[in-house]
């Protein structure tokens, strides 16, 4: 569908990244989830692209821009390639950049943002953790002044790039209960008492690493942390915001593929004497897919140009984050029967997306807690 909101430099990266992805994504993207893991090479070309750029000053090794179109585009774009852990191990990093780049002290933020953006080194956000994730105000890894320091112990996990990033962004309680009480600080992988283990058999999103991270009194010195004590609570909501938009993007290019691949599909199955796509049933699982797409693209753009306008929508962030992965989770299902058995086999973009609805699905914000928070963005 026309976006009336393209410029020929949206156009123009979009077909860089088009290209990008063809050549140097899409025909390994298969192997590399099989085997559980992207080059690292594939992290410095991302980088070299700029793609980890986006809102970082040039002094950082950023784009000296924002464009939330953009941002779109690149996750969009990127679910072309057929499998969610590549972009998840990419951008795992992105949702760490931000806290860093505003709140970290210059001695941290000047030293790490160009590695990270330049894809050099990963980096990580550490929010969830055993006992839980949605409720993030009740998170139960403790800093405790030490000295001119603090000693954090407790447990992450789920976390994405956890095993491969040397450095993490994570909450931890500094005061009482509730939102009040936490702060966020930054670790270095190799700090002492910091260990990881992989989380293994995962559902989907197999090339991209997740991890559980322990704590057992980690030093870390009082400038490690990031932004004001007790405050890191509404960092961390604001930081959600762009990650959801990302999540959104991702489901509206998976359920892109999921439409493209029934069409191709249909068009080549013949049942009953004609193509599968001259079967009334078939054009209207096409005809549903195409039109729920495009509602959930339209509402992107409308975000999109929200966002760059810096009027940041919250709720409709949370209501679009659930429309997404309903609309994803339909577009797999369809795309699933269209395909009959073929669908089933692994090695297609179908089977993979199916299984990784789930994760886009509970990522980022779950589908309840966005029903939730928008409800409450209403007043209600
Ligand atoms: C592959 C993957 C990668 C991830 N990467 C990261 C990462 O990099 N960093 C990070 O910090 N986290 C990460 N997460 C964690 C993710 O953010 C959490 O899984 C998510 O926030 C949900 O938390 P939970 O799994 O603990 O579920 P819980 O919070 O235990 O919730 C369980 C279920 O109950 C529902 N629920 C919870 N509370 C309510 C309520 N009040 N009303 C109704 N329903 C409710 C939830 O929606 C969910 O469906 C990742 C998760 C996955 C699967």
């Amino acid at each position: 569908m026309r976006n009336p909101f393209d410029n020929d430099e949206r156009a123009a990266f979009r077909e860089t990244v088009r290209q990008f992805i063809a050549n140097e994504i899409t025909p390994h993207a298969d192997r590399w989830d099989e085997e559980g893991a992207i080059p690292w090479e594939l992290h410095e070309k991302a980088g070299e692209l700029g793609v980890f750029g986006f809102g970082i000053p040039e002094e950082l090794g950023g784009l000296g821009f924002d464009d939330a179109f953009m941002r779109s585009i690149w996750a969009e774009e990127l679910a072309f390639c057929g499998a969610g852990g590549v972009g998840a191990a990419l951008g795992g990093r992105t949702i760490s950049i931000d806290p860093i780049v505003r709140f970290a002290g210059p001695h941290i933020r000047d030293r790490v943002v160009p590695e990270i953006v330049s894809g050099r080194k990963g980096s990580s956000l550490g929010i969830t953790e055993p006992g839980g994730g949605s409720d993030v105000a009740s998170l139960t890894t403790k800093a405790v002044k030490d000295g001119n320091g603090w000693r954090i112990s407790g447990s992450k996990t789920f976390i994405t790039g956890g095993m491969t990033s040397e450095y993490y962004v994570i909450g931890a309680r500094t005061g009482g209960e509730g939102m009040a009480g936490v702060s966020l600080f930054f670790i270095e992988w190799g700090a002492e008492g910091f260990s990881r283990t992989p989380l293994d058999k995962k559902m989907g999103w197999w090339c991209s690493d997740q991890a559980t991270l322990y704590f057992d009194n980690v030093f870390v010195p009082a400038d490690a942390m990031i932004g004001p004590e007790n405050a890191g609570f509404m960092v961390i909501m604001n930081n959600f915001n762009l990650e959801r938009l990302g999540l959104i993007a991702g489901s509206l290019g998976m359920a892109k593929v999921c439409l493209d691949d029934s069409i191709a599909w249909a068009k080549e199955r013949q049942t009953f004497g004609k193509p599968l796509i001259k079967h009334q049933v078939i054009r209207h699982k096409i005809a549903d897919m195409s039109a729920k797409i495009d509602a959930l693209e339209a509402l992107t753009n409308q975000l999109c140009w929200l966002i760059n306008e810096d009027d940041m929508p919250v709720a409709e962030l949370s209501k679009a984050k659930f429309f997404a992965t309903k609309t994803l989770e339909f577009c797999a299902s369809e795309a699933m029967q269209v395909m009959g058995g073929a669908g089933y086999l692994r090695g297609n973009r179908i089977e993979r997306a199916y299984r990784e609805v789930k994760v886009m699905a509970i990522g980022g914000g779950s589908e309840e807690i966005m029903r939730d928070l928008a409800v409450r963005q209403m007043g209600l």
